[in-house]
This record gives C-alpha cells, structure tokens and sequence, in this order.
C-alpha cells in the first residue's frame, strides 16, 4: 500500500486484513511530510487525529464492529467545509479561529463510511478565486511545477490528490473551483448536478450554484466518493434526495455504443491553448473508439455571456452571505469605540482584497438603482443559458469541452489582473449557471509536462452516463498518475 493505491483497493484491503488502517495512515504522514513544505496544500494538518482514529479503526475492525467502503481511506476536505471542534477557515483571516460545532453533512458521510480525515485543504478565500493564491495562509504549488498554480478556488485539495497523499478529497465548486484545479494539477474532478450534494455545513459562497464535489485519480474512485456522499439530506432543502443509481457500475468498462457526444468547436478559437484544443480533439477521437459517435453542438451565449452573468449573480449572493461576519461572531473581533467601527476594522482587517472586491460588486448590483439594469438582467442570461444547453442535449447525449482555457499558469502572473484570472473560468462557470453536472479529466501532458484537462458536461441528474464515458476516456489516456512519478 503506497501514495499509487486507489481508494477503492485500500479499503479492500483493509477489509481483507491484508493491512492495518494506522499503517496507510503512517505512509499517508510521510508522504505528506515530505512534501507539504513545497507544496502548502493544507491549511490544517490532523496529523495526531488521523493516528488516533486508525488506531481506534483497527480496533474496531478487529472486533467486527467497523466496515464501510472507505475503510480506512485518508481523506482531505477543503476548508470551508465545517469540521466539528476543527478549525474551518474558509482560507481567510476572518475565521482564523473559528471552530464548528458541528461536522458538515459530507463529513458526517466521510466518517460514517470508514474514512479518516488527515486534513482541511488550502483554498481561495471564501472559494472566491481560480489559483489558490487568494488564501491569507499562503498559495498552494502545482506538484507537477512549484513555481505554478493548482488553480483554484480548490487547489489544495487537487494538489493533494495529485501529490499522492490522499486518493481522494472533496473540494466545492461554484463556477469552475473543482474542475479547474483538477485540470491543473492533471485529477479527476467532478462538480454534481446541483442539488445532489447536501451544502450542509458547506460555508456559503454564492448558494445558488455551490456544489460540493470529489477529486480521485480515477473515475472508480469518482463513483465510490459520489455514492458515498449524495445521499439525501432533510437539512438542505435543495438536496433533492432522488433515488440514487448504481454509480461504481456506471464505472465499469463499457462500450459508448449508441452515446452521442457533442463537440463545442467553436470554444477551440486562438483565445484556447493549441495544446488544450487538440486535447479535446484527441479526447472527442477516443470516444470515438470506444463506439460514440460525435456531432456538433453550440454554445454561443455561454461562451459570450456566461463570465459576466456569473461575476454579477456569484458576487450578489456572497454580499449578502458574508453579511454575517460582523466581528460579532465567528471569533475574530477588532478593538473599537462603537458598533461601526467594530464592523469596519474586523471586516477591513478580515477579508483579503479579491473577497472585498466581490462583496463591493455584489453590493453595487444589488442596489435599488441598478438592480434592473444587473441583477435581474443576469438573471435572464442565466434562463437563456439554461434554454441553449437543453437545445444542445436534444442533439447530444452529452457535451465535451475544455475544462479551462490555459495550462497552469506561474506564481503572480495574473494575481493582480482580476479579469484575467476571471477567464480562467470561462468553460466552467456556464456549467453551474445551468446547475449541470461536468467532469474535468487528465488527459496527457503539454510539451513541458504540464497536465492536460477537458470537461464533460451532461443534462442534470445525468451523473451515471458521465462516469461511463469517463471512463471510456481514462482506459483510453490512463489514470491520473502521482505527480512526477510514472504513468503519461
Ligand atoms: N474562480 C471562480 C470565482 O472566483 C469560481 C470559484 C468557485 O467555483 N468557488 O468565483
């Protein structure tokens, strides 16, 4: 059992007795140890916790008493996923010392299922970013190159799984946050339909397109995470709670006979990396083989409308959500003589300058004057965006595109060109305007050796035939490998 093993095989083998939970714990802080000064992918590391609960696992196994399917699999979730009695920072200084009273609903999930929690990963304050570089605890490093980004918002949990410390993490997406920095750091992310995943203890950022989701290096793995956390919550009234299908046979290997697989060819411009356009190509080939056949679909007000439609509605609803740390709350409270001073210091010292930025725009479009003229403009965008993905799917069974329009960029390159850093959600974004699910998939290197990501995208509910094709396209391209270590 070493950082290559899937979670799958390492709870196998757990159950089967071949190994002891405390030593895939003990080869879990060692590898972490040995690479977390590099890399920064976690904000809080249970290096204690983690020993203690194996221990505690083997002892209940030994008796009979613990199963699940992710026996003694490590796990890291990002930090804005509430952890009781464990520090939640959301990566900003505002919840530095905030501790939950209470594990989020996939949490709960994690643990029920055998899993054991070695930490809470480095992320874009409040989820708001594309390179992990918004934290206050320090930017996360690319595995495959530390002077790169992981992208973002959920970096350090793709960088987890591609370092090999853990063989899978959950991360949360709004706009692109899990599949980007799964493209970037050459993983398998997957955002879930909206509503299949409880938000249960998720820290609010915009909650109309929040979606928690897994990371893992193979779509088996994928499939294991998702059944193990979508079941139905009563406490998040949008968790739909329809009945689950089978996701790890979706899994299996199958021929794509009858699947028709559209193409975005009009995303592939000048504006793509040429490495990334033909990655989609090679990809769109593959499926190809494996018995889809391929038409042409348009997404032209996505791709034109998409990015300022999310950056009016994503920041609206932050303003409002991050209404509540007031200094009054959550543990971090500045000295002062009145109220107002006490909200502007706590909140001025407290959030890092991209959060303020949102919560200035989300406050602007909200504002009596202007709420026709953005808000409720951007809500109608949203509907004829919804309108053009249902029109695609009556001519494909699912989309394929880019995950993201650039391979990982450097360290600082675009941290102060907000714009810029927005495009790099360009692909993504439109996909939780329409509350879909969508797959980010390593598909090979660049010429440097840079991961190569592309997306899939399906009508909601439609996470099975994602985790097929997905897997038509990993036994094609192989399996995320560890980061500089074999595989591609
Ligand atoms: N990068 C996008 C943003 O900054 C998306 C973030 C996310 O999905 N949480 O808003």
């Amino acid at each position: 059992m070493n950082e290559f093993s899937s979670a799958a095989e390492t709870a196998s083998r757990i159950r089967n007795g071949d190994i002891t939970a405390s030593a895939v714990i003990e080869e879990t802080l060692r590898v972490i140890e040995e690479k977390e000064k590099d890399l920064n992918a976690l904000i809080t590391f249970l290096r204690e916790e983690a020993l203690q609960e194996a221990k505690e696992l083997d002892r209940r196994i030994a008796a009979g008493e613990a199963d699940g399917p992710l026996l003694g699999v490590p796990v890291v979730v990002k930090d804005n996923m509430c952890t009781k009695g464990i520090k939640t920072t959301c990566g900003s200084r505002i919840l530095e010392r905030w501790k939950p009273p209470y594990d989020a609903w996939v949490v709960e999930k994690l643990r029920e299922a055998g899993a054991i929690l070695v930490g809470k990963s480095n992320m874009d304050e409040f989820a708001m970013g594309s390179s992990t570089e918004h934290s206050a605890y320090g930017p996360a490093s690319n595995p495959w190159d530390i002077e790169r980004v992981t992208g973002g918002s959920s970096g350090g949990s793709a960088a987890s799984v591609s370092a090999g410390y853990v063989p899978v993490a959950l991360g949360s997406d709004t706009g692109g946050s899990i599949r980007q920095p799964a493209a970037f750091c050459g993983v398998f992310g997957m955002k879930p339909t909206y509503g299949l995943v409880s938000r249960f203890g998720l820290v609010a950022f915009a909650s109309s397109l929040d979606q928690i989701g897994p990371f893992a290096r193979n779509v088996e793995d994928l499939a294991l995470m998702l059944s193990v956390i979508s079941e139905h919550d009563p406490r998040d009234a949008t968790c739909v709670g329809a009945d689950r299908p089978d996701y790890l046979a979706a899994a299996e290997r199958s021929s794509l006979a009858g699947v028709k697989v559209g193409v975005v060819r009009e995303f592939l411009t000048a504006a793509v990396e040429p490495e990334i356009s033909k990655a989609v190509l090679d990809t769109a080939a593959a499926m190809k083989e494996a018995g889809a056949s391929l038409v042409d679909v348009k997404l032209p007000s996505a791709g034109k409308a998409g990015l300022p439609c999310y950056y009016i509605l994503a920041p609206a609803e932050a303003s409002s959500n991050l209404a509540r740390y007031d200094g009054i709350r959550y543990g971090k409270r500045e000295e002062a003589g009145d109220l107002m001073e006490l909200y502007f210091k706590t909140r001025g010292s407290g959030f890092g300058k991209e959060v303020k930025r949102r919560i200035l725009t989300g406050t602007y479009v909200l504002s009596s004057g202007y709420y026709d003229a953005f808000y409720l403009r951007a809500l109608k965008v949203r509907r004829l965006i919804c309108m053009e993905f249902e029109s695609a799917f009556e001519k494909a069974d699912l989309i394929l595109m880019p995950t993201a329009p650039s391979l990982p960029f450097r360290k600082g390159e675009l941290v102060d060109d907000p714009l810029q850093m927005y495009m790099s959600d360009v692909f993504t974004l439109p996909v939780n305007l329409a509350g879909l699910p969508g797959l980010s998939m390593c598909v090979g290197r660049s010429g440097k050796g840079l991961p190569l990501g592309v997306q899939l995208v399906a009508p909601q509910w439609q996470e099975s035939l994602i985790l097929k094709c997905g897997r038509a396209v990993e036994d094609a391209f192989g399996p995320a490998p560890v980061a500089g270590r074999g595989g591609m």
